[in-house]
């Protein structure tokens, strides 16, 4: 279904040797999302700005100027994303006519280098789901079932790079928004390492989990826009130091065996609630890596049952905080007929906020609340805490942890809907890399009843490069 664009390397060289045109690429890019419109994977198109921009590409190039890494290159960003040019919704009421400011430093990254935002994709309104159902707007489709769901949050980004829209696209994951809808796209998804890449202008959603990162075709894209997009922000006071080694896989001496390397699956954990073809897969893939010389190791991290509950109550903890400056006064949606304060707030944020953001400021509010407090958060903020430990203990036996990005298939459209608890379960594999801060990543692996299906390999803090060496040898060997 993919591979209508050639990787980002062979697109550089094409654009900047003048064989193809900034212009065409834009051009392209914009007749797929118009083509496909039926998928409802995009909000807003940016055409007559990203036109311009590719003309001024091409014009430079025709001048042999220097050029971006990226330069003519078209890409799609959830819209989450502060951008100046289109609105940024975040796929809610409340914000549906918000111009933003100023700009997410990941796009002004990306535009140094010479890329073109053409489009923004829907998402969960404010990130909050795992099927993108919660948009405000409209539901997104799965292309290889349109009655079934594209993962969440970031859908319409997995949709837009699968279905050739762009080559690559961004999305933001707090508990597994990139992998998710990764795993169920059939595209890569990559989760960096908590803080290696900037959040200013990001729409915040639970401040000690998200990240930003880039829904790609393969490894090699990823890692590049890794390369642009990560380091030290001075508007992001979380984010790290980066590798001053590029974690462009095209430019450095990289991993070239499996052998001796010491994977970690956690067969325990894998018992319970996970899809017997999913777990299948899982297992067949651990048999390659170890027939390729690498060492399997089957690890225990104690405490992996209590990492969704802890996420469920630190995540609404957060977004509850987050929220709170929706208030209707400032900027997002508001109501003008009413007779006081409190019903102007009132009035604003019922309108404003979807079932899903009014269920987790709920819970996050009680969470949070004095006498609750002791019972729920904290005790939340200690397992988190024990995790921390625990995976740190795991990283002393292993180089790497594998297993499923998913514990379900894509599932369908409304099949979750009335059953919160049962959306909150897909979210069972990846949540953990989201409370520990670690990096993960989500390779298409496998199609189990006409459906793609991830595999999901994550690493220690901050070893990101290592993690993309190891991806692409399993992106290259295992298939
Ligand atoms: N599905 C998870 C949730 O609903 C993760 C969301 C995300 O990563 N943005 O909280």
């Amino acid at each position: 279904m993919i591979k209508s664009w050639p990787s980002l390397s062979e697109l550089r060289d094409q654009v900047q040797s003048g064989n193809v045109s900034a212009v065409s690429l834009v051009e392209k890019s914009i007749a797929a999302i118009e083509n496909k419109k039926q998928y409802q994977a995009i909000i807003s198109v940016n055409k007559e700005n990203a036109i311009n921009t590719a003309k001024m590409i091409d014009k430079k190039i025709s001048n042999g100027d220097k050029v971006g890494r990226l330069a003519g290159i078209p890409f799609i960003v959830k819209d989450n994303f502060l951008t100046t040019n289109l609105m940024t919704t975040a796929a809610s009421n409340m914000l549906k006519d918000f111009k933003a400011p100023y700009q997410a430093t990941a796009i002004n990254l990306l535009e140094k280098e010479g890329a073109i935002m053409v489009a923004k994709a829907n998402l969960d309104a404010f990130a909050h789901g795992a099927s993108t159902e919660n948009s405000d707007f409209m539901v997104t489709k799965n292309p290889f079932d349109e009655t079934r769901v594209p993962g969440g949050s970031s859908g319409g980004s997995a949709v837009a790079v699968i279905l050739g829209m762009a080559p690559f696209a961004l999305g933001t994951d707090t508990g597994g928004s990139i992998r998710m809808p990764a795993s169920f796209c059939g595209v890569v998804g990559y989760k960096p390492s908590y803080g290696l890449v900037s959040r200013s202008g990001v729409v915040a959603m639970a401040s000690s989990l998200d990240v930003v990162g880039p829904l790609t075709s393969n490894v090699n894209d990823a890692s590049l826009i890794l390369d642009i997009i990560s380091g030290i922000d001075s508007l992001d006071s979380t984010t790290i130091v980066r590798d001053t080694e590029s974690y462009d896989l095209q430019l450095i001496n990289k991993m070239t065996t499996i052998k001796d390397l010491k994977i970690g699956i956690l067969t325990d954990f894998l018992k319970n609630g996970v899809d017997s073809k999913i777990k299948q897969n899982v297992f067949n893939n651990v048999t390659r890596l170890k027939s390729m010389g690498a060492q399997i190791v089957d690890i225990s991290i104690p405490s992996i049952a209590l990492s969704l509950p802890a996420y469920y109550i630190i995540c609404p903890a957060e977004i509850s905080s987050n929220l709170s400056r929706y208030d209707g006064l400032r900027y997002g949606y508001h109501t003008n007929k009413t007779k006081n304060l409190e019903e102007y707030y009132s009035s604003s944020r019922s309108y404003g906020f979807g079932k899903e953001a009014k269920r987790r400021i709920m819970i996050g509010t009680y969470v949070l609340s004095s006498g609750y407090y002791d019972a729920y958060y904290k005790k939340a903020q200690q397992v988190r805490t024990k995790l921390i430990n625990e995976i740190n203990g795991a990283f002393k036996q292993v180089d790497f942890i594998v297993g499923p990005t998913t514990p379900i298939l894509p599932f369908k459209i409304g099949e979750k809907t009335m059953d919160p608890l049962q959306m909150y379960l897909s979210d069972l594999m990846t949540v953990l890399a989201n409370l520990v801060g670690i990096p993960a990543i989500s390779l298409p692996s496998k199609m189990i009843n006409n459906l793609p299906v991830g595999f999901q390999v994550m690493a220690p803090q901050k070893s990101d490069k290592k993690l993309l060496e190891f991806a692409k040898l399993i992106e290259d060997k295992i298939k």
